[in-house]
């Protein structure tokens, strides 16, 4: 059995052995992407070479990804606790091939890593293709020699790439892996598929055309290779776990939280300790690679997983700040790999603890009250959006952190009435403001609010699309 620090090298290395340049993970803050919140694939840094705008010397190239799925177009964030297989901040590792081999040598490094160097039994293992994609299928059937039923069509978007509305697109291939029918979920394509016994292990993603405009699509010259495959998931097939927060990884950060409170792992608090450790992870690196909390844009994300990883650590009964009292269990266990962790943790644990002491100050009463509104209502009920956004503008609730503390009594939030109140508020403070030495900054500011839309710190839905693979 091995631990996700060897898994990631093993995959590194196999690569390497074929030909790739091993290439550092990228910040998660893309430098090249201004429309992009956060780095969520492998495939970010290198989408100029993939458009051609950009060359590189070697046309292989192998990574372990820093990724944050937490806003944008893909955001995991409600995923986290519930499923699993989703974090909010996860490693893809990838190969890629800029314009050099294609369908077949993916396929082939794919499959033999997995069956071969992992040791995956073939029985437990399937792939889905582009319903059109026949090349695909009978690759699949040739190299893997896996039977019809285990190639499976899929004819949505799920399984068609494109980096934007133009571009480079393409079919992909999806590897799934059975985790046994004891477990709940049907296959991919099916009625239940959304349970967790098949999980997409990794995605092959053919770059085969360039959309140049709509239903106008030319096949590219050199076609490219673009794949990812989540290191907590492999990791946890590896390591015979159903659950991504069965890991080593995970049980490690697990314990740390559990001594410091006295929860037990197996019990009731069992979403709260995996909550946590997932943000634990997403704010340290997201700490580490420049962003700090503010009320807007990344900072806001970043300021919205941490405050939300602090009313669990309320609910495990933490009376003083408890976050960065974790940090140095984070970088024993990631900062071999990622340096940045270690020369960051100072920043990190000070980030942390004044985070969460000012947010422990309104903390406790906007739970109390909270509770109180919530007291008389039942599965299905909505909440009402104006104590929702009270909760937001005096007491620092992000509307996610509310939604997610009513979340296990099936209670929603109406959403109309806290954009109402909401916009509102924006008024009333324009108002009162216009007049004042500070109009001109406050017409600024107001502006940039404005640009973002109304729904600023909800949607952020600013990224270009499908940036990943
Ligand atoms: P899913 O359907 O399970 O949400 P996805 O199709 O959104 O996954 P891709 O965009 O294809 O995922 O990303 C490539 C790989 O990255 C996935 O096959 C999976 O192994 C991993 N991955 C994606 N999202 C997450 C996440 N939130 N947490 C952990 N791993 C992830
Ligand atoms: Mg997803
Ligand atoms: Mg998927
Ligand atoms: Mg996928």
């Amino acid at each position: 059995m091995s631990g996700v620090n060897e898994i990631r090298s093993a995959f590194l290395n196999y690569f390497a052995k074929h030909g790739h340049e091993v290439v550092p993970s990228s910040p998660l803050v893309p430098r090249n992407d201004p429309t992009l919140m956060f780095t969520n694939a492998g495939m970010v840094q290198f989408k100029n070479v993939f458009t051609g705008v950009e060359k590189r010397a070697e046309p292989r190239a192998v990574t372990s990804q820093k990724c944050v799925r937490a806003g944008g177009k893909h955001n995991d964030l409600d995923n986290v606790g519930y499923t699993a297989r989703h974090h909010t901040f996860f490693e893809m590792l990838g190969n890629f091939s800029f314009g050099d081999y294609f369908k077949e040598l993916a396929i082939e490094l794919a499959w033999n890593l997995i069956t071969k160097e992992y040791g995956l039994p073939k029985e437990r293992l399937l792939v889905t293709v582009f319903s059109e994609d026949d090349e695909a299928f009978g690759l699949w059937k040739k190299i893997a020699g896996l039977p019809e039923s285990k190639i499976i069509r899929i004819p949505t978007s799920d399984n068609f790439w494109q980096m934007g509305d133009t571009g480079p697109c393409g079919p992909c291939s999806e590897i799934f892996f059975d985790h046994g029918d004891h477990i709940f979920g049907g296959p991919p394509g099916s009625l239940e598929e959304d349970g967790d016994r098949f999980i997409e292990i990794w995605n092959l993603v053919f770059m085969q055309f360039d959309q140049v405009a709509p239903g106008t699509r030319n096949p590219l010259p050199k076609p490219s290779i673009d794949t990812g495959m989540g290191l907590e998931r492999i990791a946890a097939v590896l390591q015979g776990k159903h659950d991504n927060y069965d890991i080593d990884l995970f049980q490690a950060l697990i314990r740390a939280i559990a001594d410091l409170t006295g929860a037990d792992p197996l019990g009731e608090q069992k979403a709260s300790l995996r909550v946590i450790a997932d943000h634990l992870r997403a704010s340290s690196f997201l700490i580490a690679d420049g962003v700090l909390p503010s009320n807007e844009g990344r900072g806001y994300v970043l300021r919205r997983i941490m405050r939300r990883a602090m009313r669990h650590a309320q609910l495990l009964g933490a009376r003083e700040p408890l976050m960065w009292r974790l940090v140095w269990a984070l970088v024993r266990e990631m900062g071999q790999a990622y340096p940045e962790l270690v020369r960051a943790e100072n920043l990190i644990e000070e980030t942390l603890r004044l985070e969460e002491t000012r947010f422990r100050k309104t903390l406790e009463r906007g739970l109390a009250i909270l509770d109180e509104k919530s007291s008389s209502l039942k599965k299905g009920d909505m909440f009402d959006g104006e104590t929702a956004f009270t909760l937001y503008d005096t007491y620092g609730f992000p509307l996610d952190l509310t939604q997610d503390a009513l979340r296990n009594r099936g209670i929603g939030v109406d959403i109309s009435s806290f954009t109402d109140a909401m916009d509102r508020q924006r008024a009333k403070a324009r108002a009162s403001w216009a007049g004042s030495g500070e109009a001109a900054t406050e017409t600024v500011w107001f502006g940039l609010r404005e640009k973002l839309g109304a729904t600023e710190f909800l949607g952020y839905e600013t990224e270009s699309a499908e940036g990943v693979v």
